[in-house]
């Protein structure tokens, strides 16, 4: 097929899940590992999978205040007896035999005798001197949690790989893990390349644009575990571009750039990079986002991603997520998705995969998704407006009102990505 004005097929770009494909490749998962203590673990890659050493909980115990009782047999009846012979409370337990037709006191969390085969909660209970009076049928085994009811010794409770969250926290604390055994943190720098931008800090003029990139990338680096390396603006001029690939790979374990990497007169990240390192791919069939740069740079992986500041955000969660959550350890996962009706036509040429920014909306229990705005890769508020992509294949050209799409929701997509 030729690239006419029907369609944008270009035949040099790569299909993204072919760019995909060759970034996974040709990165590695970063080895070395480090102890950190369990207050420290959060969002750091678990570097081994974690085995329970023990049953928890480690002792049949209460799931009700009430009383653990005796029973000789568990058949219905509808009144029992019981003599209170003394209490357990949490981490207190009681430790003498108890016979057929006795009970103890037991708190929530506090250990159920051996031979005790129910507990019974206290508001059902009829207290008459040392005696309890039941007048409801008792089941065999109620209100008792037994032990390795929630963990079985032995178990693998934690898989390596996975960024260990706040209820991970609280599972590795009850295993009395104190010091976890994590991927150590990659480090992951970037700059911004055009004589237009100016620095936050400094007065604008017309014809100038303020470099949002670089706080673009700060905020979609957040949630990773790593370290940030933020190495500024540089001109648009070969040797200054180069002069700052060098330094910056030299420091990184990923070198991210924005802007120049087009065809333009001021585009010079493809060539610098080509002069000082492998150029892997620099065409991608993709929508917003079709020139990004991805090789290497001696030890370094590097995107030259687009400039746009859609472009940027876009091709960041579709391609630089997959290299980061590979380089640091973590499993990459299939993209969720889900189909929604379309509520208004939209515009869509053949040839490259375009992710449209939409508002998905849940009426009746059925999903309906709309465009959230200017479609134009610098339009940055109407991916503020967004709460997902409209994801339409290269062959798609046009979609009407009422059409199934294919959307993924922002909340789902960011970590699912493969
Ligand atoms: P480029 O890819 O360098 O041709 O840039 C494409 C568009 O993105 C131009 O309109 C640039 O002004 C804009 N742009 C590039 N870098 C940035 C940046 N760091 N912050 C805001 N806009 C940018
Ligand atoms: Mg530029």
């Amino acid at each position: 097929m030729k690239d006419n004005c029907f369609n944008e097929f270009d035949p040099n770009a790569l299909s993204v899940e072919k760019a995909l494909s060759r970034i996974l490749k040709s990165i590695a998962s970063k080895k070395d590992t480090e102890l950190v203590p369990l207050k420290k673990s959060y969002g750091r890659v678990l570097a081994k999978d974690i085995k329970s050493n023990q049953n928890i909980p480690n002792y049949k115990n209460s799931a009700m205040d009430g009383y653990a009782v005796c029973m000789d047999d568990t058949k219905s009846k509808d009144k029992y007896t019981f003599r209170c012979v003394g209490e357990s409370f949490a981490g207190r337990p009681y430790n003498k035999n108890v016979k057929v037709n006795e009970a103890v006191k037991v708190m929530t969390g506090g250990m159920v005798p051996n031979s005790c085969n129910a507990v019974v909660m206290k508001e059902l209970v009829k207290n008459i001197d040392d005696k309890i009076i039941v007048d409801t049928n008792i089941f065999k085994d109620q209100n008792i949690r037994f032990p390795g009811e929630d963990i079985k010794k032995n178990d693998t409770v934690l898989t390596k790989g996975k960024q260990i969250d706040d209820v991970d926290m609280g599972i590795l604390a009850s295993l009395g893990q104190a010091n976890i055994l994590v991927y150590s943190r990659p480090i992951i720098g970037f700059f911004s390349t055009g004589d237009e931008l100016v620095s936050i800090d400094n007065p604008i003029k017309i014809s100038q644009v303020y470099d949002s990139n670089r706080y673009l990338l700060h905020g979609l680096l957040q949630k990773y575990p790593i370290e940030i390396k933020d190495f500024g603006v540089v001109k648009d001029k070969l040797t200054s571009v180069e002069k700052k690939l060098t330094l910056a790979s030299n420091k990184c374990d990923l070198l991210l750039t924005t802007g120049g990497v087009s065809v333009g007169d001021a585009d010079f990240i493809k060539n610098a990079l080509k002069r000082l390192g492998k150029v892997n791919f620099w065409k991608i069939a993709v929508k917003p986002g079709r020139p990004l740069a991805f090789g290497k740079i001696k030890k370094c992986f590097f995107f030259g991603l687009p400039g746009n500041p859609v472009s940027v955000v876009v091709t960041f969660n579709l391609f630089v997520n997959a290299a980061i959550r590979k380089m640091s350890g973590q499993i990459n996962s299939p993209s969720l998705s889900i189909t929604a009706k379309l509520q208004s036509g939209i515009k869509k040429r053949k040839g490259r995969k375009e992710y449209k920014r939409g508002i998905l909306t849940i009426n009746n229990g059925k999903f309906f998704v709309k465009s959230s705005g200017a479609q134009g890769s610098n339009i940055l508020s109407s991916l503020k407006d967004a709460n997902c992509y409209i994801e339409l294949a290269e062959y798609i050209e046009r979609i009407k009102e009422g059409d199934n799409v294919k959307v993924i929701p922002f909340a789902l997509s960011s970590d699912h990505y493969e």
